[in-house]
């Protein structure tokens, strides 16, 4: 076993703590990483507060990892001491169900086994990325091209994939006219991924605050929604709606933004149940879906293409003992556009 520095949720309500944690020894497929940079995601706070569901404590969250690999199991080939890797929101799934046969490892019908707070194949509680080191089954780990920097490559295993993913399954590209709704960690990784696809982008943001960042990240239009006349306007005018906002919105105001057979994609997650009307959808055949992450293969695809377009996340790298000021600024939407704590700092 090998003993790391990291910091913890003691419980629902108390500020992150320097601790130290377990890593387990080295099966034959698994790799050990020295974690150079973790970002924080707003799932981490979430998870931190037992707001999805009750967490058990102590918790070490962080599941947008970047490092370096200090060491391999025997039968691993993929990866040799000194790669650059990361590792996302799972470390493993069941690998035999039909999900997890198609690449689609973050359907997987038993469920897979997340990052943090669920329970590895060893039995043991999952302990995320905000530490020195994780230990992580090859097949579940990334390689970070050279083009990126590790620490503008960390919010991409989350964040980027997140938005990538339903990106590619919708067809955003030339000729595609895509709206992001919110410009935070994850609408400014969508805004650059879209773009960088060819898609033409407008950014759906509550003011017009953030509309110079927007423009500079790749949006050819901005536009704020706490305008009425933004609704009349782009009636209509969508082909793809990717919603990033987890706090409740009047989902039919913005289904009536999309054109025939558009698409409006929720990658945000509210915790109360949304309603949308039949007659938002019904009159232009609309649909009104849902995305999770991504498939180990699709990550892997969405790094080399940022890494071939030169995309990183916007950072401000902090200290580990920034961690709690910092999850405030994140629920003050306070960030451009995502931290990133330096693992050294553990
Ligand atoms: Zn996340
Ligand atoms: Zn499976």
């Amino acid at each position: 076993m090998l003993t790391v520095n990291a910091y913890a949720a003691p419980s629902a309500t108390e500020p992150l703590v320097p601790t130290t944690i377990e890593r387990r020894d080295l099966g034959p497929h698994d790799v050990l990483i020295d974690i150079r940079f973790s970002g924080i995601c707003h799932s981490d706070i979430h998870t931190a507060r037992s707001e999805w569901g009750p967490t058990t404590y102590p918790i070490v969250v962080g599941h947008e990892i970047a490092g370096v690999v200090r060491e391999v199991g025997p039968e691993v080939t993929k990866f040799a001491v000194g790669d650059r890797v990361g590792v996302g929101c799972m470390v493993d799934s069941c690998r035999e169900c039909d999900n997890c046969r198609k690449g689609l490892e973050q359907y997987c019908l038993k469920g897979n086994i997340g990052t943090y707070g669920a329970v590895g194949r060893d039995g043991q509680p999952t302990q995320g990325g905000y530490s020195q080191a994780i230990v992580v089954v090859d097949d579940f780990v990334l390689r970070i091209p050279d083009g990126i920097e590790l620490d503008a490559a960390a919010p991409l295993l989350c964040a980027g994939i997140t938005t990538y993913s339903p990106l590619r399954h919708w067809n955003a590209g030339p000729g595609k006219r895509v709206a992001v709704v919110g410009m935070g960690g994850l609408g400014h990784m969508a805004v650059k991924l879209a773009h960088a696809m060819g898609a033409e982008v407008t950014v759906l943001s509550q003011s017009l605050k953030k509309q110079e960042d927007g423009l500079r990240l790749g949006a050819d239009h901005y536009f704020a929604t706490s305008d009425e006349e933004t609704f009349t306007r782009l009636a209509g005018s969508f082909d793809l709606i990717v919603n990033t906002v987890s706090a409740k919105i009047d989902l039919d105001a913005y289904l009536r933004l999309l054109a025939v057979d558009g698409t409006l994609v929720n990658v945000g997650a509210p915790e109360e149940p949304l309603s949308v009307a039949a007659f938002s959808l019904i009159p232009a055949r609309r649909s009104f879906a849902g995305s999770m992450i991504g498939g180990i293969a699709e990550t892997q695809e969405m790094l080399d293409f940022c890494a071939e377009k030169g995309i990183g996340a916007e950072i401000e790298v902090i200290g580990a003992e920034k961690i709690n000021e910092a999850y405030e600024r994140v629920l003050a939407s306070d960030v451009r556009y995502r931290f990133v704590i330096d693992a050294s700092t553990f």
